[in-house]
């Protein structure tokens, strides 16, 4: 039995996450698999209920469960709230718990959507990306910090980068597996020509490689290289492996080549423990219509099956369902274009479990 703790959270998380809810349950009927789901409140909802975001019994079944299906949180309802019960602070908490030390982003351009690009098609057509980021350490994290006023009256910002060989190595372990199951290249990114630290991340990403995954292509670049790299021939990368602060942002810019939030999917992977979310926020603006592009939902429950449960099959069934779906044209607002038919998010999980079961 596959224990799944059901986090919603708010807007239009809760209404995603219900669509992700039927095509598992649908996907787990087909395949004969064993799934046991929870749902618990989070973010502003569990605040509007407990006064916080994150109850200690919903921190203790996150601990207890295979892994945790989440929606999103937020909302204008809880923003002037104080920092410490925002809903942001309990997915900080949960992630925390979970010792979530690698954030996984891929950047997949679906070949229906190639025009959703701000760059030109011939460049992004067949873009499949996965970042791996770490997640609990580097500058984000490191101490010394703070701000401080100097003696001549000025004031002196610090943030200290710092990484422990047992830290690279095992967020470095993460991409070398994932790239196994992909096409055996890992490109990993740092700034070894200016940083000690760095340099740390290059020899020990490079000492992983050859001892562990010598079947494994290692590719390094600088990270400012990479930011080119990745809108000049975001084709040749397979994995792109990064810390905490270049992955935060080279997420962002691969994201960006697929050009459509409600389609990205994300997993942050602990010990034998993980989180699996949409990229995108609860989207107050359309929350409550039944607009919401729900496969950024649906894409995370896939990579859930593949990298808790190692179910590569019926992750595939879910991702050719969705590839099916776009190909016959349907299409939710945010991705709608002329000659595409327009769906709710209701409507397009029901479609993408339609093909599910037909394959
Ligand atoms: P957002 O991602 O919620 O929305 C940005 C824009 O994209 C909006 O116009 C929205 O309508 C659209 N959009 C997002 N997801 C969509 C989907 N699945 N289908 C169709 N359209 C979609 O970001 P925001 O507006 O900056 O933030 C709204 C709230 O969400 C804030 O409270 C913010 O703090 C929170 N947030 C939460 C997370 C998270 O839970 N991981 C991430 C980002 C933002």
């Amino acid at each position: 039995m596959l224990k799944i703790l059901i986090l919603p959270g708010d807007g239009i998380g809760v209404e995603v996450t219900n669509v992700s809810l039927y095509v598992l349950k649908a996907l787990g009927e087909k395949l004969n698999i064993k799934f046991e789901f929870e749902s618990a409140l989070f973010g502003g909802s569990s605040i509007d209920a407990y006064g916080v975001p994150v109850t200690v019994e919903v921190l203790k079944k996150a601990k207890s469960s295979d892994a945790v299906l989440l929606g999103a949180v937020g909302g204008p309802k809880w923003d002037n709230l104080d920092y410490e019960i925002r809903p942001e602070k309990g997915l900080l908490t949960l992630r925390k718990e979970l010792e979530a030390f690698a954030n996984l982003r891929p950047a997949v351009v679906y070949p229906s959507l190639q025009s959703a690009s701000t760059l030109k098609s011939e460049i992004v057509e067949g873009v499949d990306i996965m970042v791996v980021r770490e997640l609990t350490g580097g500058i984000y994290f490191g101490t010394p910090r703070g701000i401080t006023k100097l003696s001549n009256g000025e004031e002196r910002g610090v943030n200290t980068l710092s990484y422990t060989t047992t830290e690279i190595e095992r967020v470095s372990r993460v991409a070398f597996q994932i790239a196994r199951k992909r096409r055996k290249k890992v490109t990993s990114v740092d700034k070894a020509n200016v940083l000690d630290v760095m340099e740390l991340w290059r020899r020990t990403v490079t000492r992983i490689g050859k001892e562990e995954f010598p079947d494994v292509e290692l590719e390094h670049l600088y990270v400012d290289n990479a930011a080119m790299q990745l809108i000049r021939r975001p084709r040749s990368f397979d994995v792109i492996l990064a810390d905490n602060m270049f992955g935060d942002i080279l997420s962002d810019e691969a994201a960006q080549l697929t050009g459509s939030l409600g389609m990205l999917p994300s997993a942050s992977l602990g010990n034998g423990r993980a989180i699996y979310e949409p990229i995108h926020g609860s989207a107050p603006d359309i929350a409550g219509q039944d607009i919401a592009n729900p496969i950024a939902s649906i894409l995370s429950s896939a990579m859930m099956l593949k990298y808790s449960f190692n179910m590569d099959n019926a992750a595939d069934e879910i991702d050719k369902a969705v590839r099916k779906v776009l190909e016959k044209g349907y299409r939710t607002g945010d991705i709608y274009e002329k000659g595409t038919t327009k769906v709710g998010c209701q409507e397009m999980g029901r479609l993408i479990l339609e093909e599910i079961r037909k394959q």
